[in-house]
Parts: structure tokens; sequence; C-alpha cells
């Protein structure tokens, strides 16, 4: 069989590329490595709790969020369930001492609560937020009436920074502290990351933030049945190895290490950029453009520790938890401890109360902090690793237990990640939580190649999230199909 498209990699970005060609007609084939689609969705279980990885909540799942929209588009929004987070706090930062800061959802409620902390700079956080809303559909697709400008939807989101923007507009270096909190969402420091992306990521979460019911795997399994239902051929299990070419030079195929050659004259590759790289061979591409792939930074990586709680967290039921650290600017950066810098906390998203209570910590990190052990592999890891790992786990615990009285003495650490975890398991080199970043200076990649047939999708080419990754698909699709045609059906999906 020949099909119309390969599309490997079988996250959300991937996912929602082959379910838009699918909706158009054209015959797919989804190669994944994984033995399951979804695999950073899904999370896993371990000790009768189920743990979620990649997904905990998101912006734009409102009635009339852009995801809800997305997700009516492909098809699946009556199966999936959301969930709200707190009105009065979807997000608590703690400070070290206990004092907090709560977030709550709308722009309203925020400007109202940031202004009753900080009544000196009512002014400039009123016209801040005004900013970031006018920012927040920069992004293409975001706003779906938008110009794409001089250029295209791909364009280079530059200048200023998210830093620049703070230093110029708000005066209390705690304040800007505070709403550089959400930087974690992105992973990219605010000196470094374009104002206009952070306020597409982070405005989206300030005007609503949503669980899944169920987490990531409902979504998943959601999914799944939708790829079945539009005929989608699915390899899980399987590997690409390398893009094939004709004696003409056009596409042949993807080989794969399960399938051989699954034939087809286009492709669309939602790995990281440097794995695409691998796909093509060397002589495919430019030097330059090579160059390019293989010079994108990283966003942070991160100490992840999987807990089960013996009494329900209340605490983190519609509402995550950030202990702010001391920790001032990079909060990654390699050299500050553990214990100073920010930690993000999140409840599972199957805790009906009833338990076991799973619960996810978060703590950013550089690679670099692992190099001891770069060129090891996993599995089989020496020692001194290992004793490192465990001895990250402890503090992080430790610290969890001594911040956090509502957790002291109930927490067992179940499972752990460091950011040569996250290489193994994400594919990506450096170990970013969310792939190649978004940076003022740095020219991320477009959908299209100047290889005839082979598109890029996936957090690389637009944003990072459930977001960015369904919104990359959205993109890619639009410069095959036309961004005019497949905006106007989008926004048909209005409720
Ligand atoms: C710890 C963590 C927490 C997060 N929390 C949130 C959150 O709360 N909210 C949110 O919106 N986002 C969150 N994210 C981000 C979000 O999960 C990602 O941005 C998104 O899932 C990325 O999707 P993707 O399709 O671009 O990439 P991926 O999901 O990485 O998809 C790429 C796929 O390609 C497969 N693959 C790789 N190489 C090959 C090959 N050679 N052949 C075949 N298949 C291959 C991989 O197995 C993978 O399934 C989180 C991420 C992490 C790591």
């Amino acid at each position: 069989m020949t099909y119309d498209f390969v599309v490997i990699g079988a996250g959300i970005s991937g996912l929602t590329t082959a379910l838009i060609l699918a909706r158009h007609g054209r015959s797919v084939a989804l190669v994944e490595k994984a033995p399951e689609i979804a695999p950073l969705l899904r999370g896993f279980s371990r000790s009768g709790a189920h743990f979620e990885t990649g997904f905990h909540y998101a912006g734009g799942l409102d009635e009339e969020g852009i995801l809800t929209r997305f997700f009516r588009y492909l098809e699946i929004a009556d199966e999936v369930e959301t969930t709200p987070f707190s009105g009065s706090c979807f997000d608590r930062l703690r400070y070290p001492g206990g004092d907090e800061f709560h977030f709550p959802v709308g722009y309203d409620a925020l400007n109202a609560a940031l202004c009753e902390a900080f009544p000196a700079a009512a002014g400039e956080i009123t016209a801040y937020l005004d900013l970031v809303q006018s920012a927040c559909s920069t992004l293409p697709y975001l706003n779906l009436d938008a110009d794409f400008g001089a250029l295209g939807p791909f364009g280079a989101l530059q200048g200023p920074t998210l830093a620049e923007v703070l230093t110029r507009g708000i005066s209390p270096p705690a304040l800007r502290r505070l709403l550089a909190l959400h930087t974690l969402l992105h992973g990219v420091p605010a000196a470094e990351v374009p104002f206009a992306l952070h306020a597409s990521v982070v405005g989206l979460y300030y005007r609503s933030a949503h669980g899944i019911r169920g987490g990531g795997k409902q979504l998943a399994e959601v999914l799944a049945r939708q790829l079945a239902a539009r005929g989608i051929s699915i390899f899980c299990g399987s590997r690409a190895l390398a893009l094939q070419w004709d004696a003409a030079g056009a596409l042949e195929g993807v080989l794969t290490d399960r399938h051989d050659l699954l034939r087809s004259r286009n492709c669309v590759s939602s790995l990281h950029p440097r794995s695409f790289l691998d796909l093509v061979g060397a002589a495919a591409l430019r030097p330059a453009y090579r160059k390019r792939l293989l010079g994108l930074a990283e966003t942070c990586s991160g100490y992840l520790g999987f807990f089960t709680a013996r009494r329900p967290v209340p605490l983190l039921a519609g509402s995550n938890l950030y202990l702010a650290g001391k920790a001032e600017g990079d909060a990654r950066s390699p050299g500050m401890p553990m214990e100073d810098r920010l930690l993000y906390l999140a409840g599972g998203a199957t805790d009906d109360g009833s338990g076991p209570h799973a619960l996810v910590a978060i703590c950013p990190a550089d690679v670099a902090e692992t190099s001891a052990w770069a060129d090891s592999r996993h599995g089989g890891r020496p020692g001194a690793y290992r004793q490192f790992k465990a001895e990250m786990m402890a503090r992080m615990q430790a610290r969890i237990e001594e911040e956090v009285p509502e957790l002291q003495g109930a927490l067992t650490l179940r499972a752990g990640a460091t950011p040569l975890t996250l290489r193994h398991y994400l594919g990506h080199p450096g170990g970013g939580l969310y792939g190649v970043g978004h940076r003022v200076g740095q020219y991320n990649p477009q959908a299209a190649t100047r290889l005839p047939g082979v598109f890029l999708t996936g957090q690389a080419t637009a944003a990072p999230g459930l977001l960015g990754g369904m919104l990359s698909g959205f993109l890619t699709c639009g410069e095959i199909l036309g961004h005019d045609r497949l905006r106007m059906e989008v926004k048909r999906c209005a409720h």
C-alpha cells in the first residue's frame, strides 16, 4: 500500500497532524516507536497509583477556548471531560517562610489579587496584564482572524523578551519575579523568551485553567478511538529509521525497524529536529540548515519525583503548588542547590480521594548537572549515578516535607527522573522538558523543508505543551492544505 502521508511520532503533534490529514481524505500511516500512541501523555502506573507525566493542566480549555475548539474540530470534545481548576486559586505560590500568593482564574480577578499584594504598582499591573492579553493571540491560529503578517505563519517570534517587558513596566523586583513564575510552562528563562510567546502560552492559563478527567491517559484513549474511526494505519512499537529516496530524488517512503518501507511521497516528522536530521542523512540538507537545527537550544530539563501520599491531599485538588525557593533569575542554573530552585507539585488526575494519592514534583534542572554520566546508557548507568539520583530524590522529598507541612511524614517515593532519564524517554538530547525552546535570536524550523514532500511539526516549530503541540499540527496542515481553508474550518467549530 502507498499512503498519501506517513506521520512520524504519535505524540499530540503527530496525532493532531494525522487526524487533520485524514479528515481531508488523505490516507495516513502513523509510526510510533513506543508500544502505544501518546506515551508522554499517558503517564504510568506503579504501586497501584497512576502518575501523570506530560499533562497536568492547560489553558484554553474553557467553552470559548482555542483548545476546546481544536478538540471540537478533531471530534473528540464530547468524549473529553474537562475539569476546571479552582477559580480562586488554580496555582498557589508558596514562599520560604509560608507566605503565599494565589493565582485566581480570569484577568480581572488576577488584576485585583496582584494589586492587593502590590498596591503601589497597581497601574503597572493593569498595563502589564493588558499587554499580555493583547499579545496572547500573537501565535497564528490562537486568533483565527489575525493576519499572518509579512513573515508568514511561522514568522520568527522575536523581541522584546519577557525580562525586557518586565524591567520596563514593573518596578517591584518581587512582582517581576512573581510574573515570571510561569516560565516553567514553556521552559525558557525570562531573559530569553519572546514576550509574545510567553504571553500566548501563559495568558491562556490566566484566562482559564483545566485538567482532564482521567488525565492524559484518557485523552490518549479518546484520540486512539478517533484514529481508528478515521481509518488511520497505526504502527506502534515501530521506530522510523530513515527516509528513503528514489533514483529521481523523490521521497519513496519511511524505513522502520519493524515494517520495512512505509511507502509514501509525503511525510511529516514530529520528532526533535536532531532526530529528524538522523532520519534524512547528511547529504540531503544544506549544511547551513543542518547547522541551524543542530544549534537549536533546548528548554530546561528537570528532576521529577513521583510520590504517593498516605492521606488525601486537598491542597492539590484543583490547584497546583509552586514552592518559590530563594532563586532569582534562571532557576535551573547548574550549581544552584535544588532547595533554592522553583519546585512544582501537582496531584494525580485520577485521584478521587479514595487513594492511592499520586503526586508529581518537578524541579527545573540543566542536563549539565548529569554530564558525568552522559555517555552511560539507560538501564546500565553506573552506581555513582544511581547514588546521585537517590540523593536528589531524597533531598526533593525532604524539602517538600519541610515546606509543605500538609505532606509531612506522608510521602513515599515511587519513581524518579533526572535530566538523563528525560533524555532517554523523551528523545531530547538536552533532556529538555519541552524539547527545543523558543528564544529571541533563535530561528526555529518551519513546517515546510526544502525536501519535496517532507514537513516538520511539533513543539520546536510552534510552541510547547498540549496547546503548542496541537497548534503545530494545525500550522503544518495549514501549509499542506491551505491556511485560509483550515482556519475557516476551525472557525466553524465555535460551540
Ligand atoms: C514532565 C512534563 C510535564 C508536562 N506538563 C504539561 C502540562 O501540564 N500541560 C501541558 O500542556 N503540557 C505539559 N507538558 C508538555 C507536553 O507534554 C509536551 O509539550 C507535548 O506532549 C509534546 O508533544 P509532541 O507531540 O510535540 O512531542 P512528543 O510527545 O515527544 O511526541 C514525539 C513522539 O515521537 C516518538 N518517536 C521518537 N522517535 C521516533 C522514531 N524514530 N520513530 C517513531 N516514533 C518516534 C516518541 O515516542 C513520541 O511519542 C509536560 C511535559 C513534561 C515532560
